[in-house]
């Protein structure tokens, strides 16, 4: 049996150890902190996530309490609607708390064999298939990876970074309690020059809020959050600052990380250590989670790992520079644009959302079919026509 050794049990390091394990792999998957916890925010699961979790088996469980989403609308601080993206039945978006999502995939993660390791830190890895523990233990394997995250120590150790911007707004997110009033099935953004505000109705009870702020402004990072400050931006969203008040919330820098590759001999770089984007479409642990299907797939029953794990980023990486392109020229759009040249902003999304190029290039990355999804179709539908 192939062997597997994965550092980092975020997202990404977890959906990989899943499909491996599914696969037929011994997985061994090492995370530095004691316990395995998710900070209390939604995410947004676009179908290429959502087809992901349902090939490793753990979809219902990641989105038992999500809200269907019919339609992401962007605003005016006034609340003038400037775009919209409508969901369809095949096209859909969820919105589940992070923490059902890091839950479901543990939980998968156990049933199908996987060797957590917890308080297990990674010092290094070497392309032969090594992966050395802080410890000083050495483990050999087949395949090693490195899921360490966007600031990765073991993509550094393989001199792997092209570059790591950390862009020009930090984001802030928080949970607040719902109220009846609130739309159920509409995420709503509003625009106020660089600043940004999400109203995200995750579950019966919370709703996930996301606000992006200039890296610069003091007051905008301040926790809790400046509520005054948010009124005087937004007085259409007056109704969810208003429930702001003490709750937790948590403030991250937001990167951009290109690689100049993603593995080098037996070892690759998945989720954020090979690719973190800007938060702007919701779409880098939903690219994290179709690229390692196809590691997977590209890996088990390959001859040669290394060229198997250069095929793979062949197959992947046109995909995941799209999407990445677009998140980061979309938080361009909402940070550096002149703030006295915000209308001709409105004007410029209103005009573009109606274009097919635009909704194409705004919508490729969630309606990527992950390697394997269509197959495990198949032979679902075959196996239930035989009984
Ligand atoms: C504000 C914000 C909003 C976002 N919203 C969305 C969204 O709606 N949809 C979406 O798809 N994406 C979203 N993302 C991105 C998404 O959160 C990340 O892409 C995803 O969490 C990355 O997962 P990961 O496992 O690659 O990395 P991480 O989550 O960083 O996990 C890395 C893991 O590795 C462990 N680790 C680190 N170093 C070592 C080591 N040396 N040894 C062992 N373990 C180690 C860490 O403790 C951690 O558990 C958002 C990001 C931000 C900042």
């Amino acid at each position: 049996m192939r062997v597997a050794e994965i550092a980092g049990a975020g997202l990404s390091g977890l959906a990989l150890a899943c499909r491996l394990a599914q696969l037929g792999w011994t997985v061994n998957l090492h995370e530095r902190s004691p316990e395995l916890r998710m900070f209390g925010a939604g995410i947004w699961l676009w179908e290429n996530g959502l087809k992901s979790l349902k090939l490793i088996g753990a979809h219902d469980a990641a989105v038992r309490r999500a809200r269907y989403i019919n339609e992401w609308r962007v605003s005016n601080g006034r609340g003038d609607t400037l775009a919209s993206r409508p969901m369809t039945g095949d096209d859909k978006l969820l919105l589940p708390p992070r923490a059902d999502l890091y839950e479901a995939l543990i939980e998968r993660a156990q049933a199908l064999g996987v060797n957590i390791f917890t308080s297990s830190p990674v010092a290094s890895v070497r392309k032969e298939g090594v992966l050395v523990l802080e410890s000083g233990e050495e483990r050999k394997a087949d395949l090693v990876i490195a899921a360490d995250g966007a600031h990765s120590r073991l993509r550094e150790g393989l001199q792997a970074t092209r570059f790591i911007d950390y862009g020009i707004e930090i984001g802030v997110r928080m949970m607040i309690d719902s109220s009846p009033d609130d739309p159920e099935d509409i995420i709503h953004e509003y625009w106020n020059g660089p600043w940004r505000l999400l109203y995200n109705p995750c579950t019966d009870g919370q709703t996930y809020v996301f606000l992006s702020v200039p890296i610069e402004s003091e007051r905008g990072k301040r926790l809790p959050i400046d509520q005054e400050l948010w009124l005087e931006k937004f007085p259409a969203a007056a109704g969810i600052i208003s429930r702001f008040g003490d709750v937790a919330g948590r403030w991250d820098r937001i990167v951009n990380v290109r690689c100049r590759q993603w593995s080098d001999g037996k070892v690759a770089l998945v989720g954020d250590a090979a690719h973190a984007m800007p938060p702007n479409l919701g779409q880098a642990a939903n690219m994290a989670f179709t690229n390692a299907m196809a590691l997977a797939e590209h890996v088990t029953n390959a001859d040669d790992i290394p060229t198997a794990l250069r095929e793979w980023e062949k197959s992947q990486r046109p995909i995941t520079n799209h999407v990445q392109r677009w998140s980061y020229v979309y938080g361009f759009v909402v940070g550096k644009w002149p703030e006295q040249m915000e209308s001709l902003r409105s004007d410029f999304l209103r005009f573009v959302s109606n274009m097919e190029w635009f909704e194409n290039g705004l919508n490729r990355g969630a309606r990527f079919s992950p390697a394997g999804y269509l197959a495990s179709l198949a032979s679902k539908l075959t196996s239930n026509k035989d009984e």
